[in-house]
Parts: structure tokens; sequence; C-alpha cells
């Protein structure tokens, strides 16, 4: 990209090797439309060309460039689920519902491949995510394995701890869930392909033309932007946390907070001997870090949340030294590019979807995990503008609220501070966990010799009761695949 667009772009990895974008003329003469979409993201993007392509007409309004913020800017991990824990989506709307909405995330995912395949050429997916424990925690696995294979009928493997390290060469990794059907992509091409298509199947996109004022009482509704007014049947509300004085009762639902991307100069055959696993890794927790490996030997690395500054260097030290922790055999690492980007998390933690009022629909909140649930929002958001279809009423138990003004952005900082030490401890303890159980193990099969104290023994089982070993998880029960097995879907 040449400079100009560079900066709107931020100093990302993707904007620098990506041709420069044609840029769209703004609004400029008065028009009329079947829907407006508030929003160049994905989206508004995805909610756009769906509707277009029965035939109505559409607009698009985005105030700066397309996705020029989190949607051009994130890791690109297209992965099934939600920004929030699946279990607590359980707790919250019960299993049924929950198998429902996890159902949905994985059309998310599905409606980004098969666009790919059909009609992006220039977009190449590339298979599996990984998602890595650096704790021994298998009491807390082996029920999420559970859940996800069996009972919501999620496509993943169990791996040990052994085939993990195999692939991943940190001896502090533990076991992983791995999903064969999730795939990672280059977000920002993906995103201006998707502008391309919507407009080949009808859609205006108007550039640099934020929208100011809206009047959504009334049949048609009245929107004003800069030079020109648009008036619409529907109104679709996809501007994530950027919508502010637009509607600030719908843009203070929602906790903006910046994360980071990094990308390192070539590091040759090293890191394909330390990463082995092509797809994407995420370390389970959500202060952990993300990464994949780029260009065949740059790694990507990914983490961070600040809801107040948002300066990207400031995480070189951070990430240099996570890369050492994790790799320690890439050596003193140097960046490329690192950029950050904004993401909008309501206190649910759950995608904000359905009709605010008659005619106005909302598309926002879907906070670090955006990529399938924008592309399952703009079907679902489109289905129900052109045929009344209310599959989006499985999310009206996740209602809009206010999410807290300048405290519950410092509640969500100081949660993930928090949850970073604790975290950390977890990690640091791993090892010794596992180093303890692995002699408990081999004293146990060792012949006892006759002079042992038996009280001894006792004491010691009695101190540590029996633990359930992580590669002894249920991963080999009947529904539940290992190894390379893929579990059917539940029908
Ligand atoms: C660093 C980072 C990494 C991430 N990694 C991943 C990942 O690997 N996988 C994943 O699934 N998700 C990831 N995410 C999350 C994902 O990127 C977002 O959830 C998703 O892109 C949000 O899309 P959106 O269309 O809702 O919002 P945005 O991309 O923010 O788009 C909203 C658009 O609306 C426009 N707008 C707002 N108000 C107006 C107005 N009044 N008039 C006109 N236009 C307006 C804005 O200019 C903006 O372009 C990541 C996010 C970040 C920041």
């Amino acid at each position: 990209m040449n400079p100009t667009d560079l900066a709107v772009y931020g100093n990302s990895w993707y904007a620098a090797k990506a041709e420069s974008p044609p840029e769209r003329a703004s609004l400029a003469h008065d028009a009329d439309v079947d829907v407006c979409v508030i929003g160049g993201g994905l989206a508004g993007l995805t909610a756009a060309r769906e509707v277009a392509r029965s035939g109505w007409s559409v607009a698009v309004l985005e105030a700066k460039r397309i996705a020029w913020n989190a949607s051009g800017r994130n890791c690109g991990f297209v992965v099934p689920g939600y920004s929030e824990d699946i279990r607590r989506i359980v707790e919250r709307v019960g299993l049924d519902h929950a198998r429902e909405l996890w159902a949905l995330s994985e059309d998310g995912v599905e409606y980004m491949r098969a666009t790919i395949r059909d009609e992006m050429p220039g977009v190449t997916p590339v298979d599996g995510w990984l998602d890595v424990s650096k704790t021994d925690n298998a009491d807390e696995l082996v029920p999420l394995v559970t859940l996800l294979g069996q009972e919501l009928g999620a496509e993943i493997e169990g791996w040990s701890a052994d085939r993990v390290r195999d692939l991943l060469r940190n001896p502090r990794y533990f076991h992983a869930i791995h999903y064969p059907k999730a795939f990672h992509i280059d977000p920002l091409a993906y995103a201006l392909a998707l502008a391309e298509i919507a407009e080949q199947a009808g859609v205006r996109i108007f550039e640099n033309t934020p929208a100011l004022q809206i009047d959504p009482a009334g049949v048609r509704k009245r929107i004003v932007t800069p030079q020109a007014r648009l008036r619409a049947g529907h109104v679709v509300l996809a501007g994530n946390t950027h919508l502010g004085g637009l509607m600030p009762e719908i843009s203070e639902t929602l906790i903006p907070a910046s994360s980071f991307v990094a990308v390192t100069r070539p590091l040759g055959e090293q890191l394909g001997d330390a990463i082995r696993y092509p797809g994407a890794v995420s370390e389970a927790r959500w202060t952990d870090y993300h990464y994949r490996i780029v260009d065949e030997d740059r790694l990507m690395w990914a983490g961070g949340l600040t809801t107040w500054r948002d300066n990207p260097n400031a995480w070189t030290r951070h990430f240099k030294h996570a890369i050492a922790a994790t790799f320690p055999q890439l050596g003193d690492v140097e960046f490329e590019c690192l950029w950050s980007g904004v993401l909008g998390t309501a206190l649910h933690k759950m995608p904000q979807l359905g009709e605010v009022s008659p005619g106005l629909w909302l598309a926002s909140g879907f906070s670090g995990h955006g990529l399938n649930t924008t592309a399952m929002a703009g079907v679902l958001l489109a289905r129900a503008i052109l045929d009344g279809n209310d599959a989006w009423r499985l999310f009206s138990p996740f209602n809009l609220v206010w999410s807290g003004g300048a405290l519950g952005r410092t509640v969500l900082q100081g949660a993930y501070w928090a949850s970073r030490a604790k975290d950390g401890v977890e990690a640091r303890l791993g090892p010794h966990r596992e180093e303890w159980r692995r002699r408990r193990k081999a004293s146990a099969a060792a012949p006892r010799a006759p002079v042992a104290p038996a009280v001894e023994t006792e004491t010691e089982t009695a101190v540590h009761p029996a633990e359930p070993d992580p590669v002894d998880m249920p991963v080999a029960t009947e529904a539940m695949p290992i190894e390379g097995e893929t579990a059917p879907r539940q029908q």
C-alpha cells in the first residue's frame, strides 16, 4: 500500500503487503435505498452483501476506509465459538440453547470458508487451530472436551501433551484441543475482497462518509452525512466501538479495548523446527498469546489488552520476552511490524445482535472473536430483514447493558491484569506438578523395597489424592475423537 493508505490501516503486516485498495467516493448526493449499513467492517460488509444478493438496494457508509480497524488488523483466526466461554454460555441459557448458538458460530466459519473457496482466489486459508494448555489442568479440560465434543457436537480432537510438544517444541505445553475445521487467513485481504464481491452484488460503498445523525423513527429512516442525506427502510448499525456520538445509548454498551499484533523479521529454518504445526495456535487462557507462522518463516505474535493507552511500541519488550520464554531456541527476535486494533466488548462478552426498534438493526460487540461471528451476524440480519427470519432472537438473552463508562474500562483492565498474574503462576507451577506426577508414577511402578515403611506410602497417598493424568483424558470415549479422528456432528 502507498504511505497515505498505510496511515489509516496502521503499521500492519497485512497493509504492508496489500495492494492499495481502490478509494471509494464519499456520498455526495441525497439517495433513497432499501437498507443503509453504517460501518464498513466485516459485520457491515457481510450484512450488506447478503441483503444485496436478493436484489434489494443497499448503501454502506464508512467513516474512514473499508476495514481500516479491527476487521483489517486482527490475527486472522477463523474459529468457532464466541468471546464468552462456552461453559458460561451454557450456564446462562441452558444446553439446548447453547447448542444452537454454537452451531451458528460454526456456520460463520463455514460461510467464510465457502466464500473464500468460491469467490476469493487471492485469499489462502490454512487449516487448523490448536488451543493449548500451559497447565496440567485435566480436571478443567475433561469436562470442556466432553461438552464440546459430545454435548455440542463440535468437531474437535483431544491432543496429548506428547503430541503437542512434538509439534510445538516447548516442554511447558500440556494437552490441547484441536479444531481441524478452523483456519487462518489474511483478514485485510478477506475484507477487501468481501467489499469487492459486495459491490458485484449491487452494494454501493461510500468511504470517508461518517453518518452524523440518524432519525430511526418512521417507516423511512433518515441518515445525515457531511454532504448528503440518505433515506432507508432499514438501517444496520455495524460501527463497533467507533459508533460513538451517533447513538451514545448504544455505543455506551461496549467497552473499547486495544489489542496488539506483531510480525517478526524472517527467522529462517529454525522457526519451522520450533513450530511444526502450520495452523493457528492459542494459549488457552484469555490473557495468553496467539501465534502462527506467516510468509513461511516469520512469526506472527499477538495478545495484550489495554483500555487506556494504545501504544503498540510499548509491547515490544513484552512480546520479545514472551517469545523468548516460549521458544528460546529462536533467540532474540526483531519485529518488522507491530500494530494495535480496537475491539468492542459487551459486559456479557457476547455479540449484540438484533432489532433495536422497528427497522433499526444492530450487529456489534464481537470482541476478540469477530471473524466467524461477524459472518454469522451478517447472514442472520440479512435473513431477518429480507424474510422476517427470527433466528437472531437466540441472542436476546444478551441484552444491551450499559458498560460502566470509565469504571467499566477500569474493571476490564483490572480483570485482565489479575488473570495474567494468576495464569502466570499456574503456568510456572505446571512443569513442577508434571515432574511430581512423573516421579509418583515411577515410584508406584517400581518394585517396593522390603524395608520401605508402609506408613510413608499411606501418608503420601493421603496428602496427594490421585489426579487424572492428561494423557488419560476421556478423549477415547465413543463420541470423542482422539489423535486425528473427527467426531461426527450431532444431528
Ligand atoms: C488485535 C486484534 C486481533 C483480533 N484477532 C481476531 C482473530 O484472530 N479472530 C477473530 O475471530 N477475531 C479477532 N479479533 C476481533 C475482530 O477483528 C473484530 O471483532 C471484528 O473485526 C469486528 O468487526 P466489526 O465490523 O464489528 O467492527 P470494525 O472492524 O471495527 O468496523 C466498524 C466500522 O464502522 C465504522 N463506523 C463506525 N461509526 C461509523 C459512523 N458513524 N459512520 C460511518 N462509519 C462508521 C468504523 O469506521 C469502522 O470501519 C481481533 C481484534 C483485534 C483488535
